[in-house]
């Protein structure tokens, strides 16, 4: 392993300890490798990614290819702050492009082979809606996050308003990804429930 490497690999387990100590909602391993072994193998090049963090699943997935490059859209201080040096520790900065903004405010850019979601749960329809005209026919949308710990199975073990509401959306946003006609989407059991659909058509 080179000495770069190296200190990329060092720099991702001390991202993880720190997600942990701090509870950052950073992917699950199971779900960030699944998802490295998929850009691999679907030799993705353009990713858009909705919830940067601290910079975990940006650097992963910049790591999975030397040809992925990332734009990361985070709209908290601190998260972007930290994913800004953790981006220039990985040496990652001419691959990784940060936003800070929210991104139901933030105007892309050129195309993408990938929208990756994995932001507030409740917006992930009107993420989609609002970069949808990025994504070229034959691009995918990937989204974390769709089994919400569980709930979504099991809604009836739900005591709280917001948290209903939420599973709420989260399963209208699955019934949409299901029965939306320009996309094909297959559901994958793996970390917190992971949809990965592809454009089929633009109408
Ligand atoms: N993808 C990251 C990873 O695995 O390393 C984890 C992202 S975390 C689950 C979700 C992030 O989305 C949070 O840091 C939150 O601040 C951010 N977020 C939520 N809604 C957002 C919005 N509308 N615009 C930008 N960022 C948002």
């Amino acid at each position: 392993m080179s000495i770069k490497m190296g200190i990329r690999m060092k720099l991702i387990s001390e991202m993880e300890a720190y997600a942990q100590v701090h509870g950052v909602p950073i992917m699950e391993k199971e779900g960030i490798n699944f998802l490295c072994d998929w850009i691999q193998k679907n030799h993705i090049g353009r990713i858009l990614e909705i919830g940067t963090a601290i910079g975990y699943s940006a650097i992963r997935m910049a790591l999975c290819n030397e040809q992925v490059r990332v734009v990361s859209v985070e709209r908290d201080d601190q998260r972007y702050a930290m994913a800004v040096e953790n981006v220039q520790k990985a040496a990652l900065q001419d691959r990784i492009t940060l936003v800070h903004e929210d991104a139901l405010e933030y105007e892309a850019e050129g195309m993408f082979d990938l929208l990756f979601i994995d932001a507030a749960k409740a917006q992930y329809l009107k993420f989609y809606g609002r970069f949808e005209k990025h994504l070229p026919i034959g691009s995918y949308i990937i989204s974390d996050n769709l089994n919400f710990h569980g709930f979504v199975e099991h809604p009836e073990i739900i005591r709280s308003r917001h948290l209903k509401q939420m599973v709420r959306k989260i399963t209208a946003y699955r019934n949409f990804l299901e029965t939306d006609e320009k996309l094909s989407t297959e559901f994958f059991d793996v970390g917190d429930g992971i949809a990965i659909s592809r454009k089929k058509a633009e109408k």
